[in-house]
């Protein structure tokens, strides 16, 4: 069989969480009929979600993949195609730049936009995964606000960790920090501010080794390095603050990454690459927001759409 000739789109958007779907929006909206390739399963961070609160516009609040089934069908309405695939290899060392997105085909693009977001690292137990949505979380700006009066346990000892302690003291009777060293990793300004909020209590050299409950959480057991003892401390949440790792693979060694793996960029949205913008959680560690980005989602589409207007001059 003849390979499959390559499809041309002026604009090519990896990922489809809300970075993606609103960079297509404004694309769309910009008549450059964007390709959305999209990931498996489509959707981001928020397909793992139940409630959303605290998006602008939804004053009763919001299931995650309700919301982005509404991203999508706004992006489609205004002339987004989806390929439902993954990016395997790109080429932009020429242009038009080039994707292979495997049995779904190649894609060449004048511009693209990275958002391919970034994933929360997890403990990895089966107990945390089934109850992931019902009291596990890794985000206290989302969910904190569910578990008002309630013990909650929080697992890190970096800076996420101490600010989402923090953070939870808010609504929560207390909050139990549990890190698998005596020594935290965070800042000393964080640190110091948690070590003095008087709700919250700390658990160091010890491990969440399982988390209880049947539907909901209802306690976490926790093992102590030091003596070998487990003990079941009940907590309604547990809120896993151990990192995010970016999902960047396919673009190492194709444009510039941080140390952690992140894009670099400048100007908000331009990578190291004329032409390739990114936007979401794949550069911006910092706010970590729907909403948030969202925002470099619309911007990434506004510089991707000029830089393409000029070129064409
Ligand atoms: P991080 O600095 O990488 O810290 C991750 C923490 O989780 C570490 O304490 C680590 O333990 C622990 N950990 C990792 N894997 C684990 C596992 N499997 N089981 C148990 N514990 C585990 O991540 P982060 O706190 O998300 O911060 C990421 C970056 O963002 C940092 O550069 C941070 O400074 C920055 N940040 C800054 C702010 C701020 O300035 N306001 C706020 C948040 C984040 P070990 O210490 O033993 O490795």
């Amino acid at each position: 069989m003849a390979a499959q000739e390559p499809v041309h789109h002026r604009l090519v958007i990896v990922g489809s969480g809300p970075a993606g779907l609103t960079a297509a929006i404004y694309a769309a909206r910009a008549e450059l009929a964007p390709l959305v390739i999209a990931g498996v399963p489509a959707g981001g961070q928020l397909m793992l979600t139940s409630d959303v609160e605290n998006y602008p516009g939804f004053p009763e609040g919001i299931l995650g993949p309700e919301l982005m089934d509404k991203f999508r069908a706004q992006a489609a309405r205004f002339g987004t195609t989806f390929w439902d695939a993954h990016v395997r290899a790109v080429r932009f060392d020429r242009h038009p730049f080039e994707l292979d997105a495997g049995s779904s085909g190649t894609v060449l693009a004048d511009a693209v936009i990275l958002a391919t977001g970034a994933n929360a690292r997890w403990l990895d137990l089966p107990s945390e995964q089934r109850l992931r949505g019902k009291g596990v979380s890794a985000c206290a700006t989302c969910d904190g606000f569910f578990f008002k009066g309630q013990a909650l346990a929080v697992v890190g000892g970096g800076d996420s960790a101490m600010e989402e302690a923090t953070f939870l003291t808010k609504f929560a009777s207390r909050v139990t920090v549990i890190h698998r060293r005596q020594e935290l990793r965070a800042s000393r300004i964080l640190e110091a501010r948690a070590r003095a909020n008087p709700k919250i209590d700390w658990r160091l050299s010890s491990e969440v080794v399982d988390v209880l409950g049947a539907d909901r959480v209802e306690g976490v057991r926790v093992h102590d390095d030091r003596t070998g003892a487990v003990e079941t401390l009940p907590v309604g949440g547990l809120f896993v603050a151990i990192g995010h790792d970016p999902a960047t693979e396919v673009f190492r060694g194709v444009l510039d990454l941080d140390e952690r793996g992140y894009v670099r960029t400048h100007e908000i949205t331009r990578t190291s690459i004329e032409g390739v913008f990114a936007a979401g959680d794949v550069y911006d560690h910092r706010y970590r927001q729907a909403v948030s980005a969202a925002g470099l989602g619309c911007m990434a589409a506004l510089d991707a759409e000029k830089w393409l207007t000029h070129q064409s001059e």
